[in-house]
């Protein structure tokens, strides 16, 4: 059974994603953040990274956004070990075009073990944890596979 052992550092590289409905949500979070954030490296999907960013006046490097390959790129980072913490406000009231890509991105991020916050009460937890800002080492299990 192969495994591995992943090194995050205090300086966590963050994904931010919101759907349409959910963007404000997430704005009022990274807003009543900033400060937290901004010692952190954020990335996000096209929409969202391009609000919080401009709002926060915080660097943000943007993905595409969601429904045309934005969700697939973070997915590409998470599985490269570039990001490692997930904040994704999905909409569980609507349906997406892109929601094989959604599901993909959820998928990948429990594969590799890495924080996943979809909503506000998960990510008040999330940033609070001491955890957040020093090292950790997550255990990754990834089967027979290479
Ligand atoms: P967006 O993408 O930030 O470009 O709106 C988010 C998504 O729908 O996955």
């Amino acid at each position: 059974m192969k495994s591995l052992q992943v090194k995050m550092g205090p300086r966590k590289r963050i994904a931010l994603v919101a759907h349409d409905n959910k963007k404000d949500e997430l704005l009022q979070w990274a807003k009543y953040n900033a400060g937290t954030l901004k010692n952190h490296q954020l990335f996000a999907t096209g929409t969202t990274g391009k609000i919080i960013s401009e709002a926060l006046g915080v660097r943000i490097k943007r993905m595409m956004s969601g429904p045309v390959g934005g969700d697939q790129q973070l997915g590409a980072k998470i599985a490269e070990g570039k990001i490692d913490v997930l904040i994704f406000f999905w909409d569980p009231l609507e349906p997406q075009p892109h929601d094989p890509d959604v599901k993909a991105l959820l998928r990948i991020a429990v594969v590799w073990n890495i924080p996943v916050a979809s909503n506000r009460a998960s990510a008040d937890f999330l940033i609070s944890s001491p955890l957040f800002h020093s090292d950790y080492e997550r255990n990754v299990t990834l089967g027979a596979r290479q």
